[in-house]
Parts: C-alpha cells; structure tokens; sequence
C-alpha cells in the first residue's frame, strides 16, 4: 500500500504537467475500486463484413467514480501501467469478460469476446495459467477469448512477448495486434508472433473516405495482412460510406461507433437484438 502512494507522488514531481491531481488520486484509488465494484466492461460490437454479423465485442473498461462519474480509461490506464496496478486491472477484465461471454453463450448468444491486455502483462507470466483457469472456470473454448496486445507493447521486448503469446495461442486463445500502423514493427517481425488480427488504427480509417494517404494505408495493409493468413479489423469506423470502402477493400471485420458505441451490456443487448432484425 505504502509503494502505491509513493510512486505517483515521485511522478508528479517530475512530470507536473502530464499527470493531474485527479488522475494521481484515482490512482491510489484504483484497487479499492476494483473490490469495491466500481469498474465496469462496455461491450463494444465487432461487425463481420461480409456476413452483415455481429460476431464479438471488444470489451473496454469504465470506472464508475462515486466522485467524477464516468472515468475513461485514458485517465488511468497509462498510470496504472507504470505504478503495476494494471495486473488487477488485467484480472479482473479477464474474469468479467469470460463470465459475460459464458451468461451470452448460455442463451444462445454466440459472441466471442476481445481483452485489452498491456505492456506491463506481457512481462508477467502467470497471466497465462490465470487465463487457462478463468477458461476452464467459465467452461469456455479458447478460441472464444481474443487478446488485443499494441505492437510497441510487444516491441518492449519481443522474446519475452512471443515466448508468452506463443504459450496463450498454443492453448488456443486468439491474438490481435492493435493500433497497427502507429508503432514501429516491422512485418519480419510481426512475422514472428503467433498473431491471428491485425487492428488497423482508427488514426487511418476515420477519414477514409477523404484521404488518400489513409487510403493507400489501409489498402495496402489489408493486402499484406491477408497475404499474411492474418484477419484485417478496421477500427474507427464511423459511418457508412468508411464502412463501404472497407467492404470493397476486402476487409474482414469493422469497429466503430458508426456501427455501435461502447456499451453496458443491458445495451448492448437491446442493441444487439434490433442490430439483427433490421
Ligand atoms: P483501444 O484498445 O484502441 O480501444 C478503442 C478506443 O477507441 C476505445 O476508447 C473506443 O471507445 C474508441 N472508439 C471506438 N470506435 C471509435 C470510433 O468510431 N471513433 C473514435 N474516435 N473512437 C472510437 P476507450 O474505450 O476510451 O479506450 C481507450 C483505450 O484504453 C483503449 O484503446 C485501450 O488501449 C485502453 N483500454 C480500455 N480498456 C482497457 C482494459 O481493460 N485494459 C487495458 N490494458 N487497456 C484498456
Ligand atoms: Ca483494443
Ligand atoms: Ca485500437
Ligand atoms: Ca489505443
């Protein structure tokens, strides 16, 4: 407990201007937050182009602060990382997403779901044994749980990434590499990891219909990416001409609030059943 209040209080100092009062407080907060049951998973849909189908949801966390009400993650998640509290955060997003693809599976709900899993987890291998347990515990098929993993994550250091990727994918969990596009991975490297999705950054697909340069980007990534055996998913897809482009461009799976925001999963439901019979 004494670490977790020391090391935000030596960030400060240093980097006064990037990290705000607020965000050090919620940081200290974060794991009492946790057992007090005030993080919660939106559900955001995954649209499968082709087949017009919702087929999974990206799973994104909120805290719900009796204080400053809806927290975004880009207001603790980059601090949770270097304080180590993001591990918690990892297991409980693990454990929430399983229980809630189990309660959809059991009624007849087919969604797989995606986690969003960190640097700093990449470094920790027990999280590999947690998974096959939370699994097994849910009675859940591997391949029903998608791990999204950011390439300059991997990049941090590449062996120990690909010996604890290599471990999950064996067991048949899925991988995703998101934000691709913004780090500095080569495909020979890329190449190495046992990857299944590439997520093409939203950064080149929100203006998709307007830019040329996205254009090339995204076109040529979904050539390589396919040439790769890899499934391309375009996130940023806010409307319908993007969405379009994305389907003549061979793209596999779309994401954007131009097809579903993040939502609670009472909404998601609602959502889901009239997505379907409209
Ligand atoms: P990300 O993994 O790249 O997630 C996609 C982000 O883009 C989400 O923001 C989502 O709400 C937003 N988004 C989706 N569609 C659109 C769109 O059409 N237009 C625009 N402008 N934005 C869109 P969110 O939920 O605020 O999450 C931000 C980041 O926080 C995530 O980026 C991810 O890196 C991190 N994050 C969220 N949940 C978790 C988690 O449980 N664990 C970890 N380690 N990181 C998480
Ligand atoms: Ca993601
Ligand atoms: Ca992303
Ligand atoms: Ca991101």
């Amino acid at each position: 407990v004494a670490k977790e209040k020391r090391l935000p209080c030596a960030l400060y100092t240093q980097q006064q201007n990037r990290y705000s009062l607020l965000r050090l407080s919620l940081m200290s907060e974060l794991r009492g937050a946790i057992a007090r049951g005030e993080l919660v998973l939106f559900y955001q849909p995954k649209l499968a182009i082709k087949q017009g189908k919702i087929i999974s949801v990206e799973c994104l966390v909120r805290w719900q602060h009796p204080v400053h009400g809806m927290v975004n993650p880009d207001d603790f998640i980059p601090l949770a990382e270097k304080t180590g509290n993001i591990r918690y955060l990892t297991l409980w997003a693990i454990d929430t997403a399983l229980a809630q693809c189990q309660r959809w599976q059991n009624e007849g709900k087919l969604l797989d779901v995606a986690v969003n899993i960190s640097s700093v987890d990449l470094q920790d291998a027990s999280i590999v044994d947690y998974v096959q347990h939370t699994l097994e515990k849910y009675q859940l098929a591997p391949a029903r749980l998608a791990l999204e993993v950011t390439e300059s994550a991997v990049m941090l250091d590449i062996e120990k990434a690909i010996a604890m990727l290599t471990q999950l994918h064996d067991m048949g969990v899925r991988l995703a590499i998101d934000d691709y596009g913004t780090g500095y991975s080569s495909m020979a490297q890329l190449k190495r990891l046992p990857v299944d999705e590439l997520k093409i950054d939203k950064s080149f697909v929100m203006d998709l219909s307007h830019n040329r340069d996205d254009t090339i980007i995204v076109r040529s990534t979904i050539e390589l990416g396919h040439n790769m055996g890899l499934k391309l998913v375009a996130e940023g897809v806010e409307n319908q001409d993007i969405l379009t482009l994305l389907g003549q461009y061979q793209c596999d799976i779309a994401q954007g609030y131009g097809i579903g925001r993040p939502m609670p999963s009472d909404k998601f439901e609602q959502w889901w059943q009239q997505y379907h019979l409209s």
